[in-house]
């Protein structure tokens, strides 16, 4: 079964509303989609333009569940969301969560200290080399405070930074390792995004390197589109799956309630 986990509609920053995306994922013989619209809740209290609105969540679930209930018995439909992580407001994000009954929730940094790293090149550009270490350093420990703070899913894009080709001149193996171990103890999922593969770094998040240290703890991972619009809901999936095939990793993974089950990656 093809699944597509990380979607994004009109609710944020998507092209196409719900139901067209679940309605393109029926004719795409998808079998399972998530909606994972993004949820950020900076602790600048700053209003995110491609977030959705923080009181959106009752509109999205009954977007939700209309698509659900229009294409029964077509496809599963999953309650998903992509949330900024933030330790300054990762118990107000905890309380929001808990009060929605969602089928999973990816977890993404998208700004480190208020700097957007995923934004645009010339952000990247205006920084000194030292400067660009440090936000990856501090990038990497966020990730371990991610996976740390029991609130997501899946872990969303793990080397963003990367986008436009940032790379650190120290040696940030450590952090990395950290992160890792860190996700691995917490037992949730890293995405292999095949949108990296359309960004200026031509390089599915996370690198290559990652998922062998992923493979090797035993984290489950997930092949996502990280899709904006109904083209790509499936983008490079097949790639994905040969690329994770090439280091020996076969299993599938698919959410309910929170839960992970764990398949064997069968053709169909
Ligand atoms: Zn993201
Ligand atoms: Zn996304």
């Amino acid at each position: 079964m093809i699944t597509s986990y990380h979607t994004h509609t009109t609710f944020s920053d998507g092209d196409n509303t719900v139901s067209e995306m679940v309605k393109a994922a029926v004719n795409a013989r998808i079998g399972e989609i998530g909606i994972s619209d993004h949820y950020v809740m900076p602790p600048d209290g700053r209003n995110v333009s491609w977030s959705m609105r923080l009181d959106g969540l009752p509109d999205y679930f009954n977007a939700i569940k209309e698509a659900q209930d229009a294409f029964t018995g077509k496809i599963n439909v999953r309650y998903g969301l992509e949330a900024d992580f933030f330790s300054e407001t990762a118990d107000q994000l905890r309380e929001t969560l808990s009060q929605y009954a969602f089928d999973y929730v990816i977890g993404s940094i998208h700004f480190i200290n208020g700097f957007p790293i995923d934004e645009h090149k010339k952000n990247w550009d205006n920084l000194t080399q030292p400067e660009r270490n440090d936000v990856i350093r501090d990038y990497w420990n966020r990730m371990l405070q991610l996976a740390k703070s029991g609130l997501f899913d899946i872990v969303g894009h793990m080397d963003l930074y990367k986008k436009f080709g940032a790379q650190p001149t120290i040696d940030v193996s450590e952090d990395i390792i950290a992160a890792l171990d860190a996700i691995a103890e917490a037992g949730i999922a890293v995405e292999l995004n095949t949108s990296g593969w359309y960004k200026p770094i031509r390089e599915a998040y996370p690198s290559a390197m990652i998922v062998k240290g992923c493979i090797k703890r035993g984290i489950p991972i997930i092949i996502t589109a990280d899709t904006h619009r109904i083209a790509d809901i499936s983008r490079d999936f097949k790639r994905g799956r040969a690329l994770l095939e090439s280091m020996g990793y076969t299993k599938q993974i698919i959410f309910k309630n929170r839960k992970m089950s764990m398949v064997e990656h069968q053709e169909d």
